[in-house]
């Protein structure tokens, strides 16, 4: 979805996206991993415009914050 721009649900084109914003602490569009460094993860959303399915991206950037989180491992 995120590549395609198109809906895995529906097939419709008319995605939206919501950037994420870093260290936008309380507004409720980021993934919070406790009080660290990690607190301002962004977190971009695409809505399908006509399904309204929603898929959420973690910026490439913030992954590797992520993956060097002590409260995040593989599973
Ligand atoms: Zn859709």
């Amino acid at each position: 979805m995120k590549y395609k721009k198109i809906c895995p649900k529906c097939g419709g084109q008319d995605i939206l996206m919501i950037p994420g914003s870093c260290g936008a602490y309380g507004s409720g569009n980021n993934i919070m991993l406790g009080a660290t460094i990690f607190s301002g993860i962004g977190v971009h959303r695409y809505i399908c415009g006509c399904c309204g399915y929603s898929e959420e991206y973690i910026s490439r950037h913030d992954l590797e914050k992520v993956a060097q989180s002590s409260k995040c491992r593989h599973i």
